[in-house]
């Protein structure tokens, strides 16, 4: 049995549907903490199993007879790491087999990273991993290509760059989607234990290269330059964004600055058998949907 939390998210209801539609054969299910959420997850064929990362109970309940947990990383960064030290211990003594957990890249590790409070729970997960004696697969998450429009605007700068505190910074991001179907193959197939992967695109982009293939995608002019946070948060203050907001991104993109997320290899070309979608592929699709 595999069992696949965060089922009701992005990364784990894309690594379930990729996984039931290539093998339907396999006994899955799916963890949802709230079933109203979990929409179409029952027509792939898993069995929903109820579960809260804050309440240990229901996740000792919920990986009953479980072999391989597909374990996506909390999206609270305030009670992450409790909420994951629960799943891990739950793990431990439902007897699983195999962990297989989704946590990111990262340089720095000892806790002056600008996103330490992003990276120091996933460093904490692994160790606890790890030390659990349970079979393992790491998989070092990149930053999500689908971030960007978050990051650069749904509409792109007129007349003005694209202004953000990332310097020369370099990231090697991949798409949720590939990051999905290499996560299945991983699940579905063999060899992976007590392995470590880069799940990152097999180039690594600055927001000069962004901006060169948005005004190549576009064919309007579009150019980056680089920025203070003071002076990033302050603009987007003016444009209405949150001050959390702004600062969230402010510090990850002083973490690109840095080279945090720069480690592109062909570890996930390699598990998907495939070139990774590339960030001009699905650009194009947000930012000149006809010419996609
Ligand atoms: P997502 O769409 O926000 O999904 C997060 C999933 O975690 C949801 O199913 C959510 O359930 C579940 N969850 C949250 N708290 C829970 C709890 N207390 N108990 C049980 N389930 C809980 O995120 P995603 O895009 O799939 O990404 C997966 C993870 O990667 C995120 O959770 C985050 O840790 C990390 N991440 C990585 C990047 C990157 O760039 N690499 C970017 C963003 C996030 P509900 O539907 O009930 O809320």
């Amino acid at each position: 049995m595999i069992l696949i939390t965060g089922a009701t998210g992005h990364l784990g209801k894309a690594t379930l549907k990729f996984l039931t539609a290539a093998n339907p054969q396999l006994k899955t299910a799916a963890l949802v903490r709230n079933p109203d959420k979990a929409g179409d997850l029952a027509a792939t064929g898993a069995e929903l199993r109820k579960g809260d990362y804050d309440d240990y109970a229901s996740l000792s309940e919920a990986f009953a007879g479980v072999d391989t947990l597909f374990f996506v990383s909390s999206n609270d960064v305030h009670s992450r790491r409790t909420q994951q030290a629960n799943v891990v211990k739950a793990a431990k003594e439902a007897g699983v087999k195999h962990i297989i957990y989704t946590s990111f890249q990262r340089r720095t590790e000892d806790g002056t990273s600008p996103v330490a409070f992003i990276a120091d729970a996933h460093i904490e997960t692994e160790k606890q991993i790890k030390a659990s004696g349970i079979p393992y697969t790491i998989l070092k998450n990149a930053l999500y290509l689908d971030l960007l429009p978050a990051i650069i605007g749904e509409t792109l700068p007129e007349g003005r760059p694209l202004a953000l505190p990332a310097g020369n910074g370099k990231t090697s991001f991949a798409l949720r989607e590939d990051m999905a179907e290499a996560a299945a193959r991983i699940l579905a197939g063999s060899g992976h234990e007590n392995k470590t992967y880069e799940i990152a695109g097999t180039v690594s982009l600055s927001f000069d290269d962004i901006a060169r293939i948005l005004q190549e995608i576009t064919g309007r002019p579009v150019t980056y330059t680089d920025t203070t946070p003071e002076a990033y948060t302050e603009a987007a203050g003016r444009a209405g964004v949150p001050a959390e907001a702004s600062a969230f991104w402010a510090a990850f993109l002083t973490a690109v600055k840095q080279g945090e997320f720069d480690f592109p290899g062909t570890e996930l070309k390699n598990l998907l058998g495939r070139e990774p979608v590339s960030a001009k592929t699905y650009l194009q699709s947000v930012y000149a949907p006809a010419k996609a």
